[in-house]
């Protein structure tokens, strides 16, 4: 017999973890930077050493809460942390310190799109918690090894409902979570650093049932893509097990990325008991109504709402709007240029044309990149006033000004002798010499065949070496031809 896949709906809830960029950890001031030496920003509080108070990080708090209002989550007031026990090595105090009963923002949702169209994701919860250290098993053959220096980094984890059908759904809620992380400027979002992580909840149901399946939780996702793989490889799986008649464990499972399968981890009957209760040695917070406003206030703007004001206010195409606000990076960018110029549409083929080239081919990152936006205005400045032509502007100039950072596009298109001609009688002895190379085609043009005009056009770009003004160029061919 063979499975009907049709017959079934995956049903998908994401549990994020993403880094916050805080200069110190959640509960000391120990640094939080990544790359340390290994137990060298490990005060007695991250280590859990007896007499050791924790003292909360306001600014892990704000990021928080920003997160929480980005995604239109209601902001928990009274917050107090708890502790989440179980034995791990990489756990020093036995414990660890998180939020249970009062997650700092409730529910809200993250918008997004797929081929098969919008949908809001709704989130569940988003609560602080500290992370683990790091057990290191290939510095030493014999005994595995812990770094510390992660313990206490201040994480927060980001919850769904489970309302996700598809790995489509989750690969666009993953890159949508990772964008706004990064427009906050929160969480680095590097999933292949370790800087966001997820674990993935999947279950299977027959298509029409509402209750909720049996879910597996998949571990270990180091990549967006990966996520994907995994909630495809799982799907088949269970479906395939339904398909026999046979039942599906509840089980954690850990992801393969060499080979795109899954593996089980442990089953239900082997899970903790996490003993919750509240840490005695943290006081309740509370979140007022003057810094959640402060909070509100300092909110940067995110990719839908700019991409609403570059349609209405600069009359982008939404495509290019899209194009532009898909990273934090190319908006900041993008802002500093339409300070420099006002034509936008220009500006936006820009960045999606040579400046998107130069930083995949040449591997620039637009923070330094060695054509800051007053310069670039003034190429696209020269290329309106019709000095330049685009394909000159951006073949020609564009890569010269890459090199040398400081030149003014006026002066390398003098020195390289590039500017644009309109100096009719200059234009005028190209298109003759163009028209004299092509009698045969001069006559047939006479003859009715108006297309060829193409063809003198281009012939006279190719004498002038791109230089003739092709409006003028047009308007001599014209009246060369027609009389
Ligand atoms: P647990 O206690 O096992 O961590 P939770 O109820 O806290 O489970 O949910 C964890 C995640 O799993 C959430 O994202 C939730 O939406 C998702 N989830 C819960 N039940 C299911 C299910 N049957 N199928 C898919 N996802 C689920
Ligand atoms: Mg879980």
């Amino acid at each position: 017999m063979s499975t009907n896949f049709d017959a079934y709906e995956v049903v998908i809830g994401l549990e994020v973890h993403a880094q916050l960029l805080t200069r110190t950890k959640l509960f000391c001031g120990d640094s939080a930077a990544f790359g340390g030496n290994p137990n060298t920003q490990v005060s007695p509080v991250t280590l859990g050493l007896p007499g050791a108070l924790p003292k909360l990080n306001k600014t892990a708090v704000e990021f928080a809460i920003k997160m929480g209002l980005a995604c239109h989550s209601e902001i928990e007031r009274n917050n107090y942390f708890a502790r989440k026990n179980y034995f791990y090595p990489d756990l020093p105090k036995g414990y660890q310190i998180s939020q249970h009963t009062t997650p700092i923002c409730k529910g809200g949702f993250v918008h997004i799109r797929t081929a098969g169209g919008e949908k809001d994701i709704q989130l569940n919860r988003i609560h602080l918690e500290e992370d683990a250290g790091k057990s290191l098993h290939d510095v030493d053959p014999a005994n595995t090894s812990v770094d510390y220096n992660r313990a206490g980094v201040p994480l927060i984890e980001i919850v769904t409902e489970p309302d996700l059908r598809s790995s489509d759904e989750a690969y666009a809620y993953l890159t949508e979570l990772r964008k706004i992380v990064r427009f906050l400027g929160i969480c680095d979002g590097n999933m292949e650093e370790g800087s966001m992580r997820c674990d993935a909840n999947i279950s299977i149901r027959p298509k029409g049932v509402t209750t909720l399946g049996t879910k597996v939780e998949v571990k270990n996702l180091n990549s967006i893509r990966n996520v994907k793989k995994a909630i495809e490889f799982e799907t088949k799986r269970m479906i395939v097990l339904a398909g026999e008649g046979k039942a599906i464990q509840q089980e954690t499972r850990s992801f393969d990325a060499a080979d795109g399968t899954t593996f089980s981890l442990r089953t239900k009957e082997e899970a903790n008991d996490y003993r919750y209760f509240a840490d005695p040695d943290l006081p309740p917070f509370h979140v007022s109504d003057a810094f959640l406003e402060e909070v509100r206030s300092s909110l940067p703007a995110l990719p839908e709402e700019l991409i609403t004001r570059y349609i209405r206010e600069l009359q982008l195409p939404e495509y290019d709007a899209r194009v532009i606000c898909d990273d934090k990076e190319t908006v900041d960018y993008f802002e500093r240029l339409v300070k420099e110029t006002v034509h936008y549409k220009a500006a936006a083929n820009w960045l999606q044309g040579p400046v998107w080239s130069a930083r995949n081919e040449e591997g620039f990152t637009l923070k330094d990149f060695p054509v800051q936006p007053a310069r670039l205005a003034r190429l696209i400045q020269l290329v309106e006033e019709g000095r330049l032509s685009f394909s000159i502007a951006s073949s020609r100039i564009f890569p010269v000004m890459l090199k040398d950072t400081t030149g003014d596009p006026l002066d390398i298109a003098i020195t390289l002798n590039l500017l644009q001609s309109s100096d009719t009688s200059e234009i005028a002895a190209w298109v003759e010499q163009a028209l004299a190379r092509m009698p045969d085609k001069v006559t047939e043009y006479r003859k009715g065949k108006k297309g060829l005009i193409g063809l003198f056009v281009g012939e006279v770009k190719r004498l002038s070496k791109g230089k003739a003004d092709p409006r003028l160029t047009n308007q001599l061919l014209l009246e060369k031809l027609e009389n």
